[in-house]
């Protein structure tokens, strides 16, 4: 096991408007976007971050999805489940010995429910609003994801979580985001951003994406994980492009 390497797993797309990411950009272009969850191989064992889509969409996406399976029309094939992606690296399910989420919406949970034999790390602020959510941000938690018997450890703020990985609190999108920052002794250091930077271009056009809960907050989290990555020569790899999908396995 290389610590430090990170694998992706994808996990479907969702067909969204451009704007919906770039607030006022590209209104009405519809674009695919990618659904992903990582693993990253560390020497205490593989941490998977977030969950992806929910795979009982395959055969009953009203269920699974609710109202999305008709608006967002998620795509997904039985590869795309993340149990099978983690086959594809020989890995098991209970080989996971942690799971990071980067918040609790929809598209970051789907398969949290395989996961109940590990820690899964939640920012605090995050797990308390999933439960009370905002009304016009409410539609984006599914209580059916994360309201079971996990072993939640809920954090506050930013933290070292295994030698080399931390997350950052970069509040915005959701009350409780975090953003995961890999910086491995030997090797490449990256940013998974989660959906405080869904795409590279909210960095590089200054523009939040338009689902946030609060908006300044999210320009701040921008600022900040665009900073971080300098410092710390990381590479921001942004939770629904795919043109950062590439970058990442190109550097493997
Ligand atoms: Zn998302």
């Amino acid at each position: 096991m290389v610590f430090g390497k990170v694998h992706i797993l994808r996990g479907g797309f969702i067909d969204i408007d451009r704007s919906i990411f770039l607030t006022g950009t590209d209104i009405g272009k519809k674009i695919k976007a990618p659904v992903c969850s990582f693993v990253i191989m560390h020497k205490e064992g593989p941490i998977l971050v977030d969950a992806g889509l929910n795979p009982d969409g395959l055969t009953d996406p009203e269920h699974a999805w609710g109202p999305r399976a008709r608006l967002i029309k998620p795509e997904l094939t039985e590869a795309d489940d993340v149990r099978n992606r983690l086959k594809e690296l020989e890995l098991d399910v209970s080989d996971i010995k942690m799971v990071i989420l980067t918040h609790l919406h929809w598209d970051h949970t789907g398969g949290l429910r395989f996961f109940t034999h590990c820690p899964v790390i939640v920012q605090k602020a995050e797990y308390r609003f999933a439960f009370n959510p905002d009304s016009f941000v409410s539609s984006q938690y599914m209580r059916n994801h994360f309201d079971f018997p996990v072993n939640y450890q809920l954090i506050e703020g930013d933290r070292i979580i295994v030698p080399g990985i931390s997350v950052i609190k970069t509040s915005g999108h959701t009350p409780g985001h975090q953003s995961i920052l890999i910086k491995p002794d030997n090797g490449n250091s990256y940013i998974l951003s989660g959906d405080a930077m869904c795409l590279k271009d909210n960095l590089t056009l200054k523009i939040p994406s338009s689902n946030n809960w609060n908006n300044r907050q999210a320009m701040e989290s921008i600022h900040r994980l665009g900073h971080l990555s300098e410092l710390l020569k990381a590479e921001i790899i942004s939770s629904h492009d795919t043109s950062t999908w590439e970058c990442l396995i190109e550097s493997l």
